[in-house]
């Protein structure tokens, strides 16, 4: 794509604001237009998550457009998952042997900080409160009368651009909701303003079938977010059913939840969607990227992280003189693996996080790690603390999966573990897989 083309972004979440800065960093001249109003003047309208996790692949998109000490700022880090029994035990489980952090961070506080550095240090223009609700490509015009060399949407799950495109190249879609839901709680500081709950941790209780979780905020509450069937939600009709349901899940979050039923009926509830479509693009016209062109369910952290990727990526694509298809046969296996990780995530953090078997297993993962702490490196680090293909972590996964399955065979206790064994299997069947991607270790971290 020449520089001299004019891009018009649609949307400013979190990945239309990023992009727009890398595209303007091009010297494109680019202009959004976001439905909302400017979420600045303090008129937000109820989204999504109030935080969100940023992990390696977001920081890495950051960095290279020198944002990421400043977004730092702003974040809190999480060493692991603190996991509430249902007895109030709580036990932390590190995300690492190396000690890395997922991070916490304000979704708005984070998208007004990429609006301001791209308008004000890029120039780009933003009009708020300009919904797209027809996109011709053959004209290349819009409904506000507004004309474009390209256009990107970074609309969303509900992406009207995607629409747009499929319409266009007979191409696909599947959007499939899940059947859980989820509503969002605050879990407000202590009476000296201090935290309730360790806060360098994702807070989990996972119940089986449904879980909740707490990530921490910069004014030392945490954002609680309950995730349970559309099902289940419709039966917890009243206060009562609402207070009793927790007391019998979740008796120490109750304590720390004094707003918990006018949160509750007041609170969206919010749904979920793993959206798969192709192709993304319309010659050099049009192209889609973050949740417009890959949604998926939150529970890997990785949609953002997922769509900052996608800037970065496109930017490199671009760098080589390459087209949007490019950008596409790229992404899309990694989108997809990304997609299908969400899905396996959610069950294993609503469930097997408090099981015997899985936690044997995590017990031998650690003591492979610290062996081999140049070959083993587990799928979550894969996916959390480096930048290889999703694709790549989803793959090399489910070899550790095996390898982890056969040294727990007939084991009693995890630090019987036969080393041996373990070496030989490492470096017969992980390390090809992980040397095609990694060199040094230390080469993936930021
Ligand atoms: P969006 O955030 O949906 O932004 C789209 C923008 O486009 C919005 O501003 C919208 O107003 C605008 N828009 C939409 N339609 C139009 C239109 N027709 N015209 C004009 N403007 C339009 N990801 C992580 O990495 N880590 C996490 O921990 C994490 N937690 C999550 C928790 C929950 C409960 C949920 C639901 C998601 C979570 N995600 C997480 C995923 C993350 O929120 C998304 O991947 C991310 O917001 C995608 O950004 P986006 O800019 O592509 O889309």
């Amino acid at each position: 794509m020449q520089s001299d083309k004019s891009v018009t972004l649609i949307g400013a979440g979190l990945v239309g604001s990023l992009l727009s800065i890398y595209l303007a960093r091009r010297g494109h001249k680019v202009e959004i237009y976001e439905r909302r109003s400017d979420m600045r003047n303090g008129r937000v309208a109820g989204g999504r998550s109030i935080n969100l996790a940023i992990s390696t692949r977001g920081l890495s998109a950051l960095n290279e457009v020198q944002l990421k000490d400043k977004v730092m700022k702003i974040c809190l880090p999480m060493k692991g998952r603190m996991v509430h029994s249902l007895n109030g035990v709580t036990a932390l489980q590190p995300y690492s042997t190396e000690g890395e952090c997922i991070n916490s961070v304000s979704r708005l506080e984070l998208n007004k900080l990429l609006m301001t550095e791209a308008e004000e240090k890029y120039g780009v223009k933003i009009h708020f409160d300009r919904p797209l609700t027809d996109l011709n490509l053959d004209t290349m015009t819009t409904n506000f009368n507004t004309t474009s060399d390209v256009f990107i949407g970074t609309d969303g799950s509900a992406s009207v651009v995607r629409e747009s495109i499929i319409k266009k190249t007979g191409g696909t879609l599947s959007s499939e909701e899940l059947s859980y839901a989820y509503k969002e709680l605050i879990i407000p500081a202590g009476p000296s303003g201090e935290f309730l709950m360790e806060p360098q941790a994702l807070h989990i209780w996972p119940r089986g079938n449904f879980m909740l979780i707490a990530l921490p905020n910069l004014d030392k509450s945490f954002t609680a977010t309950l995730f349970l069937s559309q099902d289940h939600f419709k039966k917890l009709n009243s206060p009562q059913e609402l207070r009793l349901f927790f007391k019998d899940y979740f008796p120490d979050a109750l304590n720390m939840l004094p707003h918990l039923d006018s949160e509750f009926f007041e609170h969206p509830t919010g749904h979920m969607v793993t959206i798969k479509a192709g192709p993304w693009s319309y010659q050099d016209k049009a192209l889609i990227l973050g949740d417009a062109a890959h949604a998926i369910v939150p529970f890997f952290g990785q949609g953002m992280n997922c769509g900052f990727e996608d800037c970065r990526i496109l930017d490199q694509i671009l760098e080589k003189q390459g087209s949007f298809e490019d950008f596409f046969n790229a992404r899309k296996e990694n989108a997809d693996a990304i997609a299908d990780l969400a899905q396996e995530n959610f069950i294993e953090m609503r469930d097997k996080v408090a099981d015997g078997e899985f936690l044997f297993q995590k017990a031998i993962e650690k003591i492979l790690a610290k062996n081999f702490p140049q070959d083993y490196i587990s799928r979550y680090q894969l996916v959390s603390f480096s930048n290889i293909p999703y694709k790549a972590a989803q793959k090399i996964g489910l070899i550790e999966d095996g390898i982890l399955k056969v040294l727990a065979q007939g084991l009693k206790k995890p630090e019987d573990v036969d080393v041996k064994k373990a070496k030989d299997l490492i470096e017969k069947n992980l390390r090809p897989e992980l040397s095609k991607y990694i060199h040094r270790k230390n080469e993936l971290w930021i």
